[in-house]
């Protein structure tokens, strides 16, 4: 093999990368559906598989596994997934439960989905422990924070009574504000003419105590809400707050942050490992 030429690695396959499924539960307050919809269901939000495969990536979706399945959680290994797949994208979706956190929650309505928190924590340890990349979206930026043993807002409106509207159905991700990208974080290395611009934002619940290896890279301007973090560890762990899959289906304004280069940075992450020659 040639020293430092990789252009004969990169035309062997694409890049694999898992994709967190989002959860889809029979009980509780759901219209009068029959058929499939008494089943519980896996799924992917199409516009953010349709995002990373414009960039030459087959997404693969990593089941769960709860109570009532098939198979007992011993019997799927997500480790065997982080040790085939080249990264993993963990979706937006669900509450987080405060459980996860250590908290009770405050109303009903917030309780959140323990199952999902479980089955990605899992996911996550196993794809840091294979030394592959992760990137997280709305919920999943909230899961690497909890994960690595921080906090939640439960609801924002509630607990944060002071800050912007992050969470505005009617307008759904239609709904934006600005961010401050963190000065010198690896983010504002990746926007270099960028301070200050406008994402989406579609969550009620957001980081309240951040983990202790994590850093922030953007806050809500001008509430402060954390809308990015980093891990500082040895590996590619990073969430944004924001839905940059849905920004790519919208007109381009300049004043919004493109996901274009922190997906480039991600897969970047993961074609390294993936063509590593003695990974661990
Ligand atoms: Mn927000």
């Amino acid at each position: 093999m040639g020293c430092g030429d990789t252009s004969h690695l990169t035309m062997t396959r694409p890049l694999l990368i898992g994709v967190s499924a989002r959860i889809y539960y029979p009980s509780g307050p759901v219209l009068d559906l029959g058929g499939v919809w008494t089943r519980t269901l896996h799924f992917l939000e199409q516009s953010v598989v349709h995002w990373v495969i414009a960039r030459d990536v087959l997404p693969v979706m990593i089941p769960a596994v709860d109570r009532e399945s098939l198979v007992r959680r011993t019997d799927i290994s997500l480790h065997g997934y982080a040790a085939a797949l080249d990264g993993l994208l963990l979706q937006g979706g669900n509450d987080i439960a405060p459980e996860s956190y250590g908290e009770a929650p405050l109303s009903p309505e917030w309780r959140g989905d323990r199952i999902r928190d479980r089955y990605e924590i899992e996911l996550l340890d196993a794809f840091i422990e294979a030394g592959k990349p992760v990137l997280g979206i709305c919920r999943g930026c909230q899961l690497i924070n909890v994960a690595f043993g921080g906090t939640l807002y439960q609801d924002i409106p509630t607990q944060r009574p002071d800050a912007l509207a992050h969470l505005d159905n009617a307008q759904y991700d239609h709904q934006f504000h600005d961010i401050e990208l963190v000065p010198g974080s690896h983010l504002a290395s990746l926007y270099p003419d960028v301070r200050k611009a406008a994402i989406n934002s579609i969550h009620h619940q957001a980081i309240k105590d951040l983990a202790p290896e994590l850093d922030v890279e953007a806050r809500a301007v001008p509430d402060g809400i954390i809308e990015a973090v980093r891990w500082r560890g040895p590996g590619h762990v990073f969430g944004m707050q924001w839905h940059p899959e849905f920004l790519a289906q919208h007109d381009w304004h300049d004043t919004q942050l493109g996901g274009h280069h922190i997906l480039s940075d991600f897969l970047r992450a993961a074609r390294l490992r993936r063509d590593a020659p003695e990974a661990p």
